[in-house]
């Protein structure tokens, strides 16, 4: 069974605001086994939007609308769907009664515009909302379902958990929606899809996707099928060979980020981490401790943006400063060596770089980055030549860096 989603709205349309509903209702849809295959958003415009809703109910069994259906002249949801469906709204006095019992308990009385949120579609099935003042609606046609609901996601949310996911689950047919996530670190986009497309383009189902971040790729392999088994099993006929051609550059297969794998080995290793930062300003700090129970092994971290800090606080001598400039190998691992030193950490990690833009006068180029880490049997330093803006240059020093460390503790 296949849906698609309108979220309505011409604030979704400014660069202001985003959808967020569709989000939230693919992963409910996905549970039932309901694949999403398009979404789209469309500005309060009665006629634009009974022509998008026509076109999705011509398409898809599932048509799910977010929003529109406030008590203001923007709201047109109610309007549009009744026109592309071609049928009448008509007036329910008791969703007015309900309103104003609503509206008496908050101690106000209800506002004249609040009638228009009780036209509700010739024969749809009106779905309560204890959030708010807007009820959905639930309606059938020629064996296709559309479903009306209000734009709060505070509204929508158990709306649609509690009104349209048992309706769905006795009208979806019996399938089943599994994915695998390959989350992959230190090999560009097109390097991965290069070595593994031979095996992924043999497969229709499942379908993969490769997404790229800086430094971060995965991999997703999405089955669907009736059962589970047959699910899991697609999973593992696909997702088999690409593992084992990505081998250890593969560091997560559930979801789960870099900062999160790093943390568990140092956990199982029942070691600590110290980091000093120059380029990523306490970035590094901050993916770190942004995992819950970070503390059983995060000591702190040193932000050393100046010469004159990475001198007092970590020992790098002047010296190395002047020969080798801040940038580089020598003075990464003599910060991470420091670091260590100081606060008697297991590991110690340091980044240090040009985020950009300006070149200003060092003699290497911008996006140049020297990563050191350090543990009880030695320091081990790379340096990387990183493309992009600033945030791109901090965010993947990072991810070098963690990674580096993942590396180092699994003895790779
Ligand atoms: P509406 O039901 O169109 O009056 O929407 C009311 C409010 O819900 C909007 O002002 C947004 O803040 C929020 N909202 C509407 N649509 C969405 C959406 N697709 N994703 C997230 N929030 C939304
Ligand atoms: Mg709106």
């Amino acid at each position: 069974m296949n849906a698609e989603i309108i979220a309505v709205g011409s604030e979704l349309l400014t660069h202001q605001r985003i959808d967020t509903n569709s989000l939230f209702l693919t992963e409910e849809l996905n549970k039932l086994g309901i694949e999403l295959v398009a979404k789209c958003v469309v500005g309060d415009d009665r006629e634009r939007l009974a022509d998008a809703i026509r076109r999705a109910m011509g398409r898809s069994e599932v048509v799910i609308l977010s929003g529109g259906l406030g008590p203001t002249e923007d709201d047109v949801t109610r309007d549009a769907a009744a026109l592309a469906l071609d049928r009448r709204l008509i007036f329910q006095t008791e969703v007015v009664d309900q309103m104003e019992r609503r509206f008496r308990a908050m101690g106000r009385t209800m506002a004249e515009i609040n009638r228009r949120q009780a036209f509700v579609i010739e024969g749809a099935d009106m779905l309560p909302n204890d959030r708010g003042t807007a009820p959905g609606q639930w309606i059938e046609d020629a064996g296709r379902y559309l479903m009306l609901l209000p734009g709060p996601p505070g509204e929508l949310k158990p709306m649609f958990t509690r009104q349209c996911v048992p309706r769905l689950s006795r009208v979806a047919p019996r399938e089943v929606i599994r994915t695998l996530v390959l989350r992959v670190a230190g090999m560009p986009e097109s390097e991965v899809d290069q070595l593994i497309a031979p095996i992924y383009t043999k497969f229709t189902n499942p379908v993969t996707t490769i997404l790229a971040a800086a430094n971060d790729i995965q991999v997703h392999l999405r089955a669907r099928c009736a059962t589970e088994a047959e699910a899991m099993q697609l999973l593992a006929d696909a997702g088999g060979p690409i593992e084992l051609l990505l081998g250890d550059r593969i560091y997560s297969r559930n979801g789960d980020p870099l900062e999160v794998v790093v943390g568990s080995l140092l956990k199982q290793h029942k070691t600590t981490l110290a980091v000093a930062e120059s380029c990523t300003g306490g970035l590094l700090s901050e993916l770190i401790t942004a995992v819950p129970g970070s503390s059983e092994y995060f000591l702190g971290g040193l932000v050393t943006y100046s010469e004159a800090l990475k001198i007092d606080l970590l020992g790098v001598s002047p010296e190395m400063l002047e020969t080798h400039g801040a940038v580089s190998d020598e003075v990464a691992e003599a910060m991470a060596a420091g670091v260590r030193r100081r606060t008697g950490a297991g590991y110690a990690l340091a980044v240090t770089g040009y985020a950009g833009p300006s070149t200003g006068a060092e003699k290497k180029p911008v996006g140049t980055v020297s990563l050191a880490v350090a543990d009880a049997a030695g320091t081990r330093t790379v340096n990387r030549q990183i493309l992009g803006d600033r945030e791109r240059v901090r965010r993947f020093a990072c991810h070098i860096a963690m990674d580096l460390l993942r590396r180092r503790m699994l003895g790779l």
